[in-house]
């Protein structure tokens, strides 16, 4: 007799968890509902996998924060070693596309599949969606296809990547994308199909330790910009406390030319990253000549973007940063300077 599939579920919050507040009628939906009652909606179509439920924290998606994000890094790799075949977390979908980038860079899925769901829909809607997406959830994390390929996202039943996945609709209910990539696979008739998964991707390579719970965590700023913006706040960051910056520049990874002498005015008190605010495609590296382009922008030493959005950017030179890469501070030119460019970068190509 083959024995059930186990898989543990682990829930932090968002929309899947919320519903009216008893008693706060008008005031809107905030998460009420831990593991148990999600798992409890479920039974009925799970029978066929021990689903072990395990609330983490009941949040809202914005409110979280790294150190909830390294408490599921250790919970996947206690359930790991007590031989669990998949985890399912679950959680606002504001954030998640931050929470699975973070967890695909620390390598959490090495041993045991992860996947991530959530809904746009909260648990009183008409139509609500977070059930359909955490049972193929489950389905994926199940599934010994989904082993070995790094975190993945279920959502209205498509399957993505963790590393790429973003979210690009405040309301639908197919609120995320892999674009300019697609989804790794769909799941139907409860089937998982992962055709397109890859293996894991580079994962950051930094002793255990190096983030164990408890530090402080390094800030870095995510600023914006566009047509007429000299980004004149940038030199003031490092005044607030900031150890870092990344600028959601424009097309290629582009800012004005008159915000060149702010860039450098940053980057001489800490790392500046640049990424593209389109959404879609790479910062540029050979390209554009003129002030502010990004041929001009990494000859003065601004980490190139790559491929990240800027909130997974932040969130990499976050974990950079609080691993000891870049101490060196200044012109982006010294030596723990190369080591953060060579790590940064290597994981922002990916
Ligand atoms: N709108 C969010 C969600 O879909 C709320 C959150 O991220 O917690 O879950």
């Amino acid at each position: 007799m083959t024995r059930r599939p186990r898989v543990e579920l682990l829930t932090l919050g968002g929309t899947i968890s919320s519903t009216r507040a008893p008693g706060g009628a008008g005031t809107g939906v905030v998460p009420t509902s831990g593991a148990a009652l999600l798992a409890g909606d479920l039974a009925p179509w799970l029978g066929g996998v021990d689903l072990v439920p395990r609330e983490l924290r009941l949040a809202p998606s914005p409110s979280l924060l790294l150190d909830d994000v390294l408490a599921v890094a250790r919970e996947v790799r206690r359930a790991a070693a007590e031989g669990v075949d998949g985890v399912v977390l679950s959680q606002g979908t504001d954030t998640l596309e931050e929470t699975a980038f973070v967890l695909d860079v620390l390598g959490v899925a090495r041993d045991v599949p992860v996947v991530v769901t959530g809904a746009m829909r909260d648990r009183e809607a008409p139509g609500t969606d977070g059930p359909a997406n955490l049972v193929a959830a489950v389905d994926v994390a199940a599934s010994p296809a989904a082993r070995g390929h790094g975190v993945l996202v279920a959502f209205a039943d498509a399957v993505h990547s963790g590393r790429h996945v973003r979210k690009v609709s405040s309301t639908h209910t197919s609120a995320f994308t892999s674009a300019p990539w697609g989804p790794v696979g769909h799941v139907h008739e409860r089937v998982p199909h992962l055709p397109l998964v890859a293996g894991p991707a580079p994962v950051l390579g930094v002793p255990p330790d190096a983030l164990a719970p408890g530090g402080a965590w390094p800030a870095v700023a995510l600023v914006g910009t566009g047509l007429g913006d000299d980004l004149r706040l940038l030199g003031s960051l490092a005044d607030l406390g900031y150890a870092g910056v990344v600028v959601e520049g424009m097309g290629g990874g582009h800012v004005a030319a008159a915000a060149v002498p702010h860039v450098r005015a940053a980057l001489a008190r800490g790392p500046v990253v640049v990424c593209s605010r389109a959404g879609v495609g790479p910062v540029l590296r050979r390209t554009y000549g003129y002030p502010g382009g990004e041929i001009d922008l990494l000859a003065a030493g601004v980490l190139w973007g790559g491929m990240l959005t800027g909130a997974k950017a932040r969130l990499l030179l976050t974990l950079c940063l609080r691993a000891g890469l870049g101490t060196s501070r200044g012109s982006g030119q010294g030596p723990g300077d190369e080591a953060l460019r060579a790590t940064f970068e290597g994981l922002a190509a990916a």
